[in-house]
């Protein structure tokens, strides 16, 4: 890894970490004895500049290279920037790893003032992060309503009133035009011209799959890569987790997930298959977040849905939404639901889930039907 640490998990970054809950010792997955012992050698702080498919080889920005019989390629994302003037001020930050985190929270020490473009996972985790700091947040959003796309209206609704009652503001259905200061930003000007003070921006508009160096393989539009349903690319090499576009085993579509979890299950297929087994890719995805006290889960994927079937009532903020598609229930999210998510979760993965009509009728027992299936 181009990293110099020991893996950690990035999950934490925007919640306990950035928020100041969970210190730096927690984020190592494991220690450097757990690599050692199980004859792993990190080889930490090595960037890799090239790949060359044909003599299986890749290259170090050092010069040095190493040979391969198999290879994954597992390198994640890359934070997009915003595309403004005033984008390179001081203190307008991305968020990716913990040295990310530690200069955003040395400049919430420095700050009262806080904008938040994007209203994805990461926008919002860091927003109650910040705003757990005692800083005053703004979040800036393009949709109507935060994760629109992934969750519904319904859903981010409740996300942004959870956010609202903690004195979190939000600019939605707007865009930043530019930054402005003077060196370091100042504030953050908006499409209809509000000026929105800033000691401190943080933008979470998506990320872009790091593949750059990866000579003579096909990108796609956007820079991910498509693997079969093995994870292969050919030849020897793989590709998992945010970089790879993968067959869907329940709707045989193309998809690209960024969750933590599904890269792990990438993570378990791709080395079976690099040790000569022939295992196709049959994870169930699976995300958390979690947002001031408010957790939700959700499993499966859902690009679009024809309809949505509750349990329960997302204005209690206890609930199971059923993401339904061509009569087939394709995801759910949930909240304070821990244990019927994680049936939902086993139920998809044996493809036992009940159907959308008795979803619709409240003729569930998610617990019986796990015991069945
Ligand atoms: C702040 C944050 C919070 C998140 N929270 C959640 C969450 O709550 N739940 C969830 O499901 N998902 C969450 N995610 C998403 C999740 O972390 C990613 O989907 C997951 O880490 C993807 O794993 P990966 O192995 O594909 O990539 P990464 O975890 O990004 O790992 C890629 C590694 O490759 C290294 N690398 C890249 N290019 C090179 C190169 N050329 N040479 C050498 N090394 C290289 C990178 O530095 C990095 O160490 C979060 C992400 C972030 C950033």
């Amino acid at each position: 890894s181009q990293e110099s640490r020991l893996p950690y998990d990035r999950t934490a970054l925007s919640k306990g970490y950035l928020s100041g809950d969970l210190e730096a010792e927690s984020l190592p997955l494991r220690t450097a004895a757990f690599y050692q012992e199980a004859d792993i050698e990190l080889m930490l702080g090595k960037k890799v500049n090239q790949i060359n498919t044909a003599s299986k080889t890749i290259i170090f920005d050092y010069g040095e290279s190493l040979t391969y019989d198999a290879l994954l390629v597992a390198t994640g994302g890359k934070p997009l920037d915003l595309d403004v003037p005033g984008a390179g001020l001081a203190n307008v930050f991305t968020l990716r790893t913990p040295e990310n985190a530690d200069r955003i929270m040395a400049a919430a020490k420095q700050s009262s003032e806080a904008v938040v473009v994007g209203t994805g996972f990461i926008g919002m985790e860091t927003a109650a992060a910040l705003r757990k700091r005692g800083l005053a947040v703004t979040v800036v959003g393009q949709g109507r309503v935060p994760f629109e796309k992934a969750l519904g209206p319904e859903v981010g609704g409740m996300f942004q009133q959870i956010h609202e009652e903690k004195g979190v503001s939000f600019r939605l259905g707007r865009q930043v035009s530019r930054l402005n200061g003077e060196g370091k930003v100042r504030e953050v000007v908006l499409d209809n011209g509000e000026r929105l003070p800033a000691g401190l921006v943080l933008v979470g508009i998506g990320v872009r799959p790091a593949t750059d160096f990866l000579q003579g393989v096909p990108l796609n539009p956007d820079h991910s890569v498509t693997v079969d349903p093995y994870l292969s690319l050919g030849n020897g090499l793989y590709a998992a987790g945010d970089i790879a576009r993968f067959p869907d085993w329940r709707t045989h579509e193309l998809i690209r997930i960024e969750h933590w979890q599904l890269a792990e299950l990438h993570g378990f297929t791709a080395a079976a298959n690099m040790c000569g087994q022939r295992e196709e890719f049959r994870g169930v995805p699976f995300f958390w977040t979690e947002q001031f006290d408010t957790y939700l889960y959700s499993v499966g994927h859902a690009h679009t849905w024809d309809e949505i079937i509750w349990h329960g009532r997302v204005q209690d903020r206890n609930f199971v939404a059923f993401y339904v598609k061509n009569g087939r229930v394709l995801a759910a999210a949930g909240c304070g639901y821990d244990h019927g998510m994680a049936y939902i979760t086993e139920l998809m993965r044996a493809e036992q889930l009940p159907s959308p009509a008795d979803l619709r009728a409240g003729k569930t027992d998610l617990f019986d039907h796990l015991k069945v299936a």
